[in-house]
């Protein structure tokens, strides 16, 4: 019988596992600890936080916010942060996923003993995802939920008090949308899909502690540390384009496994032309929100819903927005533009 392989960190214990991020083979203790240090190093070095900050944690009840949740808790004791840290959910009105994930939220909190809020898409924009996907179908369906619940999170906060949102994007989501805007072309979103810190001019700004953490290293965590999250994939998933990006880098990764680790380098690392131009922020002359175009792109969206237009929010706005603001056009000819626009779109992506 082969010699038990012993941890290459204590060199006593058995080691568990081989990190998926380094290959040492390490004990389960030994790779806790590894995990912590390397999520405090990366608050640390880039400064997420400053003492006194009120942080909320986006809670999805999912594996990466639970495991979240669970080492900033953990690391602002054990390091003196001095942060006061928030649970923060939205519930999209997902029957048979939503109601499920928040319950696990709901019962992280009593174990972590942090104070929790909800915020609803019903009770902010007045329609729930499950009533969405009924008018919508399936196609655009996460542009929406992307969109509401982009503010849906910064509304909650600034409800709350909140100085900075902490969100559990992880190494593989970063490295998937590097990727997803590169095939996209979308400039605009490359140029910051990557950084750890965003939104700090005149938003809430947001942070990803755990940007460099392998999906599967959080895996890991989550079952050594027996930890409780809801797993369960989203009952109007997948968004397609995002799917098909995500498989291309497990299959890059079976081949390379530092591939997700390098895309997210080169987000960081991409330049983009001085002669590129980029669009310039504003805020929506509805709701305030911050906006490249007159109406964000959650009120525009909100519009056509309750105008029954639900396509109204899909593609390129700038011409509807302008009819829209200034009632340039009578809204039969909004009606008649949606028409050979629904032919020609595929679905979106997230907002990330
Ligand atoms: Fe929303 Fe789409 Fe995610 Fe479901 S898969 S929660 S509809 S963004
Ligand atoms: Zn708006």
């Amino acid at each position: 019988m082969p010699a038990p392989v012993l941890c290459a960190s204590c060199g006593s214990r058995r080691a568990a596992l081989r990190r998926p991020k380094t290959g040492q083979a390490l004990c389960r203790e030994c790779f806790v600890a590894a995990f912590e240090a390397e999520v405090h190093g990366t608050v640390t070095s880039a400064r997420l936080f400053q003492p006194g900050e009120t942080v909320a944690i986006g809670a999805s009840g999912g594996k990466d916010s639970t495991v979240l949740a669970h080492v900033l808790r953990l690391l602002n004791e054990r390091h003196g942060y001095g942060l006061r840290l928030l649970l923060l959910s939205v519930d999209e009105g997902i029957a048979g996923y939503r109601d499920d994930s928040l319950a696990a939220v709901r019962r992280n909190q009593g174990r972590l003993g942090l104070p929790l809020h909800v915020v609803s898409y019903q009770e902010l924009y007045g329609w729930s995802m499950d009533r969405i996907v009924r008018h919508v179908g399936l196609k655009n369906n996460c542009t929406f939920c992307g969109v509401f619940r982009r503010q849906a999170l910064d509304r909650g906060a600034a409800l709350l008090g909140a100085d900075k949102i902490a969100t559990g994007h992880n190494a593989d989501d970063i490295a998937e949308t590097v990727l997803m805007n590169f095939l996209r072309g979308d400039v605009g979103r490359l140029r910051r899909c990557a950084d750890i810190l965003t939104g700090s001019e005149g938003q809430l700004p947001r942070c990803k502690p755990l940007k460099h953490a392998y999906e599967k290293e959080i895996v890991l965590y989550a079952y050594f540390q027996g930890l409780d999250y809801f797993s369960t994939e989203c009952v109007y998933s997948p968004n397609a384009y995002r799917g098909h990006t995500r498989a291309l880098l497990k299959d890059l990764e079976a081949t390379r496994p530092s591939t997700v680790a390098d895309l997210v380098h080169s987000g960081e690392r991409l330049a983009v032309r001085e002669d590129v131009r980029m669009p310039t922020q504003g805020t929506c002359q509805r709701c305030g929100y911050l906006s490249s175009q007159p109406l964000c792109k959650a009120c525009l969206l909100l519009e056509g819903l309750n105008r029954g237009l639900p396509r109204l929010g899909i593609g390129k706005p700038s011409r509807l927005q302008k009819a829209l603001l200034g009632s340039e056009k009578p809204e039969t000819s909004l009606q008649e533009e949606e028409g050979p626009r629904q032919a020609k779109r595929g679905p979106r992506a997230i907002d990330f």
